[in-house]
């Protein structure tokens, strides 16, 4: 244990009461684990961890998804477990158990959160701007990755850290820290990288799984999108915003997913003269998806909160709608 004067995470009576939760529901019975639209490589590598847990506890009706578009990014098509994945529609309506994670509110399991109404809920999560649902609460509100929490869980039901659970641990917790870079990036979570290398896993074979594979296509857009970024110093208060878009047309012109704009946010916050990154993506005709980063002035959580999104203090996004200068502006009057 560190010293470290930190907000707790799950208390131990929560610890108890999902293991409860869990041990309750008859192994026969249908469990469907959910995490958040456009999934990353925590809610992805989170929920099929304890898919394969739950398996090896002799759960034989395991089920897990995602809200439409139901695709699974190019980075993370090898995963373990992805025979796990049935879509949206084809979900069990009322499983015994649901379990959500890495989900910061039940919007973003979209339909799926219809079935907390009759199901059995436990929520496993880490972000700072979750108001806490479901009947079972595992909130970690300043934790690393929501893989963090799926390993104590399967550690206190007793699931061994095969390799297959060990890489998809060691995938949601590289993606959420950047590669062990993030400030969250504490003494513990090395700790779990080392049992999960231990394990089995490959470090430098998942990173380029990870973090460098893109098609050419994806290169060549990225040049694009670095090309058009605007650089506003006077933004954020003066601690300056720089930001910059793919459309539709962009995606179609180089052939590529838009999962695979996930990280072009990268490169753009590395931007020394803003405090604020933000990368705006287009989802249909009105409509965007806005990533933001801070190098840490600002609280963008609280920014994408009043903006009808969520996240953590120092990356967190929101949906715009209207045009795409609209949705600049907006951003530009909730930074100040
Ligand atoms: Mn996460």
């Amino acid at each position: 244990m560190t010293s470290d004067v930190r907000p707790a995470g799950p208390a131990e009576t929560d610890w108890a009461a999902a293991e409860a939760a869990i041990r309750a529901v008859p192994t026969s019975a249908e469990v469907l684990l959910a995490c958040h639209v456009s999934p990353d490589g925590d809610a992805l590598g989170s929920m099929l961890a304890i898919g394969l847990g739950l398996r090896w506890l002799g759960y034989r009706s395991v089920a897990a998804s995602f809200p439409e578009p139901f695709e699974v990014p190019e980075t993370l098509a090898w995963l373990p477990g992805l025979d796990l994945l049935v879509p949206p529609d084809a979900a069990p309506s009322a499983p015994a158990l649901l379990i959500a994670l890495d989900a910061a509110s039940p919007d973003r399991l979209g339909p799926l959160a219809d079935r907390m109404v009759t199901s059995s809920t436990i929520m496993i999560d880490h972000h700072v701007s979750n108001p806490g649902f479901g009947d079972v609460r595992l909130l970690d509100p300043i934790g690393a990755a929501t893989g963090v929490l799926a390993d104590e869980l399967l550690r206190r039901l007793g699931v061994p850290l095969t390799r297959p659970i060990a890489e998809c641990l060691y995938v949601a917790v590289a993606s959420d820290t950047g590669s062990f870079r993030f400030d969250s990036t504490t003494a513990a979570v090395h700790q779990l990288a080392g049992r999960l290398i231990a394990a089995g896993c490959e470090p430098g074979e998942i990173s380029r799984q990870l973090f460098d594979t893109r098609p050419f296509g994806a290169v060549q857009l990225t040049g694009e999108v670095l090309a058009r970024a605007r650089l506003e110093p006077e933004s954020a208060s003066g601690r300056g915003l720089v930001w910059s878009y793919a459309t539709l047309d962009d995606l179609s012109l180089h052939g590529i997913r838009p999962a695979t704009l996930e990280s072009l946010i990268e490169p753009i916050r590395s931007t020394v003269e803003a405090d604020v990154a933000c990368m705006v993506k287009q989802i249909r005709t009105d409509e965007w998806a806005v990533s933001l980063r801070s190098r840490g002035g600002t609280d963008v959580a609280r920014v994408a909160v009043g903006l009808g999104g969520g996240g953590h203090r120092l990356a967190a996004g929101f949906t715009g709608r209207g045009s795409l200068d609209e949705v600049v502006g907006k951003l530009r009057a909730a930074l100040g």
